[in-house]
């Protein structure tokens, strides 16, 4: 029915000299996510869009969500594309694929034109004007609105000619591979895995971290963050996800430091260790789910003292964030319904009943110093026995 898709896009528009740059992201991502399905489609860009040619059967659904899952795409309109381009046929291909978007709908519109066969008859203004002349003869339930149309029906004539009306909606943002790569400190929770998204949505690669503690977080636990990791990879492209086992360090914090100051300590070496990996694989910063106030160990205070040991930029996109604004996004990106399934978490499981809410970081860093004697070995443990899984959707 379909043969082509017009996609167009916001900030890329801005960009300057740089645009090309920005536009070739964009084709390469739409490409990638296309090459996944039937059919064959063929990416090209002109003039501030981007038109997709569909060849052979293709499911017009999965094609329209596969491309509004690509960063950088604002909207996705399915066109027509008639090879008959006189005027007679044209107009009636037009009317036909109205009546097809729209059925017996009532909209008020207006006819946008397009000429780059300068050949043509009829100029742009005269498209316009005849075109809409014509849909208001053939169908007396629409009416034109030249100022405020609900419907912008598009004539385009170039060497073949195209009509496109409705739009859907896309993911919007700037395209992957537009602004290097970040470290996800990815947990089994709601919100680490909307952090990413976010992230990735300013075109940033993304490989993540997730911390488990065997035998106190079960394999359920791990395979909760695989899948987590596989359904935001559906929007930020594969994903290396390491797996760091922190039992041992997790241990030894319990037994050498104050039991109030517990998650504080591990959320700090769960950075440390984070940026080490970071730093290794060309990553220039980490992510977090982070959000002021949400838990004892996101107060100002904890946040500061989390801080401290980072060289790293930290981003933290959720950081003023209500609960439900996140939980909003989760449902968006379909990662809620994984995220709320009930398995345990390594920091739920030393937690103390009162941890600090304001930690001072000298006095934290002086709980640190009774690590002094086997936190470098078991540092060094956990960075050899990485489990490391490539995800893609
Ligand atoms: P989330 O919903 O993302 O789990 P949370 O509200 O449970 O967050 P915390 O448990 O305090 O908050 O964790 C804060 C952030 O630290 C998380 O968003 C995540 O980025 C990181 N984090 C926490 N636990 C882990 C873990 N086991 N592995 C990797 N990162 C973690
Ligand atoms: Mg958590």
């Amino acid at each position: 029915m379909y043969q082509a898709f017009l996609l167009k896009y916001a900030e890329i528009g801005i960009k300057g000299k740089n645009r090309y740059k920005f536009e070739n992201a964009l084709c390469a991502q739409v490409r990638r996510r296309l090459e996944k399905l039937e059919g064959e489609f063929t990416v090209t860009r002109e003039q501030g869009r981007i038109f997709v040619e569909a060849e052979g059967e293709f499911d017009f659904e999965d094609a329209i969500e596969a491309m509004s899952r690509v960063f950088g795409v604002s909207s996705i309109s399915p066109v027509q594309v008639i090879e008959d381009k006189s005027w007679e046929k044209l107009t009636k291909e037009v009317g036909n694929f109205i009546e097809m978007q729209y059925g017996e709908e009532k909209f008020t519109f207006k006819v946008k034109s397009r000429r780059s066969d300068k050949h043509y008859p009829y100029t742009s203004p005269e498209i316009c004007m005849e075109m809409g002349a014509y849909l208001l003869g053939r169908f007396p339930h629409l009416s034109v609105d030249v100022h405020h149309p609900e419907v912008f029906i598009w004539v385009e004539v170039r060497e073949k000619a195209y009509v496109y009306a409705k739009s859907y909606a896309a993911a919007c943002g700037m395209p992957l591979g537009t602004n290097g790569k970040a470290m996800l400190l990815l947990s089994g929770g709601i919100d680490s895995p909307v952090a990413g998204y976010m992230i990735a949505k300013r075109g940033v690669y993304v490989d993540a971290v997730y911390f488990h503690a065997p035998p106190y977080t079960s394999d359920r636990a791990k395979q909760k963050v695989v899948d987590l990791a596989r359904l935001i990879s559906r929007y930020t492209g594969p994903i290396r996800l390491h797996i760091v086992n922190f039992t041992d360090i997790q241990m030894y914090i319990y037994e050498q430091c104050p039991h109030e100051e517990l998650t504080i300590i591990m959320r700090r070496y769960m950075m440390r260790i984070a940026e080490t990996i970071a730093k290794e694989t060309d990553c220039l910063g980490l992510i977090t789910g982070e959000s002021i106030g949400q838990v004892a160990s996101q107060t100002m205070h904890s946040l500061a003292a989390t801080n401290d040991v980072c060289t790293l930029p930290v981003y933290r996109p959720l950081i003023g964030f209500d609960k439900q604004d996140i939980v909003d996004i989760a449902e968006k990106i379909g990662t809620y319904e994984t995220s709320i399934l009930p398995f345990e978490d390594c920091c739920t499981i030393f937690v103390a009943k009162h941890p600090v809410t304001k930690p001072e970081i000298p006095v934290i860093r002086r709980s640190e110093e009774s690590l002094s004697e086997r936190i470098g070995e078991l540092l060094q443990t956990a960075m050899d026995t990485i489990e490391v899984v490539e995800i893609d959707e």
